[in-house]
């Protein structure tokens, strides 16, 4: 998902819809805004679909003044899937004797179900069906006399990852988990405005100043100008979501210092290393394995071509939660460029193979358009391990690398050759020269290793094995 707020500019919820549409990439199902004007009070909008068709009509803007705003897009990996209920559409508000509070949370709760289920035997009543939903019943329950306190105690009972922005009356909050598994950045706009967001996209798109990220385990709250920022869970080491470097954010968003951009640049400096290849061109999947393509042909010499074209009007397919859109969306979005295909031996980028229809799927369409041969190199590790943590990757039995040897992924997806960057590899990309420290692992990579760093509480009660 894609989370943003805004304090102390007029209409905030202006700016909250900009940088929602930056942030679209991270969620295409549904979005909504909460703002506050000390004469209106809290007011809301919530609505399926993209933020450009709902948040730019003047009848919706118009119901939510004010100078402090919040807002969320929604990708399902949590509550309903094959039909997101509006009701699941965040920020969630909470009512409470000190005033309102909503909140915009990114990430996984992974002791959500345990959670909910305490929650509703002591009284709570559940409006949706979102983990997220549980920090307001937490909160309620608190018996702290401000909201961010309120919020600590919440949170310190949440496992998993968060990357939460809440507001109340006169305040901005934001915060992230331990481990600081997804994203959160702070900017600086105007005289006296402060923003929080997702990702760097969502500032430049309202010219916002990049001030630092949120720091893993950071609270911040911001009222009158003034940031205060707190450790509500004691010290910590970050284990940022390295999958965020490979496919999530935008390449031109800047994480940990890093160009996004360029770390996926490297990684296909990486693969064309470790993997070489005799070929005539290396084309992308696009986009998300564009700057990946990029790097492999600098680094093997091999001509760089667009050899498939996307439909720009076509969302992410992945992002689909039905698997009959899904798999009807690779021809939708992509198509082959005959003309500069035919009679080539083809390198083929991608960011990551999950249950590989994507892949067999723009294998035959390079193959019909009359290509010699089909490489495959991918911009991650093979993926054998579902993330818990925000990403929505499907159960072990639909994860081809979970079940198949890379030589039965190759045939089975029909290439002629097919290899995926190393774990180390990956870790070189994104500047860690050394590799993985096993020992004490840089980044969260647990759809790689199955090394998951926060037990996944509801799973293992569910029965799965790490
Ligand atoms: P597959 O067809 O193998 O299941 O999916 C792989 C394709 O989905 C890749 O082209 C990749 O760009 C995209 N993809 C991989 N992981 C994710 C994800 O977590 N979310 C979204 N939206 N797309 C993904
Ligand atoms: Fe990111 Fe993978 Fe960890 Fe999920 S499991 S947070 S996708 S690295
Ligand atoms: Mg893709």
């Amino acid at each position: 998902c894609g989370i943003f707020g805004a304090i102390g500019v007029a209409d905030a919820s202006n700016f909250v819809a900009l940088g929602l549409h930056a942030l679209q990439h991270r969620g295409q199902e549904a979005g909504g805004i909460v703002a506050h004007d000390p004469e209106h009070g809290f007011n809301s909008a919530h609505r399926f679909g993209y933020v450009r068709d709902n948040f730019t009509k003047p009848e919706v803007m118009a119901t939510l003044p004010g100078p402090l705003a919040i807002g969320h897009v929604r990708y399902s990996t949590a509550g309903t899937k094959a039909n997101t209920a509006i009701r699941d559409v965040q920020p969630f508000f909470g009512e409470f004797h000190m005033g309102g509070c909503a909140i915009a949370h990114n990430g996984n709760i992974t002791n959500a179900a345990a959670l909910r289920r305490e929650l509703i035997e002591r009284g709570s009543i559940f409006q949706s069906s979102s983990d997220s939903e549980c920090i307001i019943h937490l909160m309620a329950r608190s018996i702290q006399r401000n909201i961010p306190e309120r919020m600590k105690d919440a949170l310190r009972r949440i496992e998993g990852a968060f990357s939460v922005i809440a507001m109340t009356r006169t305040k901005l909050i934001g915060v992230r988990d331990p481990l600081g598994v997804r994203p959160l950045v702070l900017g600086k706009v105007g005289e006296e405005g402060f923003v929080l967001a997702s990702e760097t996209c969502a500032l430049d798109i309202i010219g916002a100043e990049f001030l630092r990220e949120i720091e893993a385990g950071e609270m911040v709250v911001i009222s009158k100008g003034q940031i205060e920022s707190s450790r509500p869970f004691g010290p910590s080491t970050g284990r940022f979501c390295i999958f965020e470097h490979v496919y999530f954010s935008r390449p031109d968003s800047i994480i940990g210092g890093r160009s996004v951009y360029e770390t996926r640049r490297q990684i296909g400096v990486e693969l064309a290393r470790e993997a070489p290849v005799e070929a005539d061109l290396v084309c992308p999947v696009p986009d998300s394995g564009t700057p990946a393509a990029i790097g492999f042909a600098q680094e093997s010499g091999i001509p760089y071509g667009m050899g498939i074209i996307r439909n720009q009007y076509m969302g992410r397919t992945f992002i689909e939660p039905s698997e009959q859109i899904r798999n009807m969306g690779v021809r939708l979005k992509l198509n082959v460029n005959r003309a500069l295909i035919a009679g080539k031996r083809v390198v083929l980028v991608d960011d990551s193979v999950v249950r590989g229809t994507t892949s067999r799927k723009i294998k035959d369409m390079i193959l019909d358009a009359g290509a010699a041969e089909v490489h495959f190199r991918i911009a991650s590790p093979p993926t054998a391990w579902p993330c818990f943590y925000g990403v929505d990757t499907p159960d072990r039995d639909k994860l081809l690398a979970a079940n198949m040897t890379p030589e039965e992924m190759r045939d089975w997806i029909g290439v002629d050759s097919l290899s995926f960057v190393s774990l180390d590899g990956l870790y070189r990309a994104v500047g860690e020269a050394g590799g993985r420290n096993a020992a004490c692992p840089q980044y969260c990579d647990a759809c790689f290793s199955g090394d998951y760093p926060v037990a996944p509480f509801d799973q293992l009660e569910r029965g799965f094995r790490m």
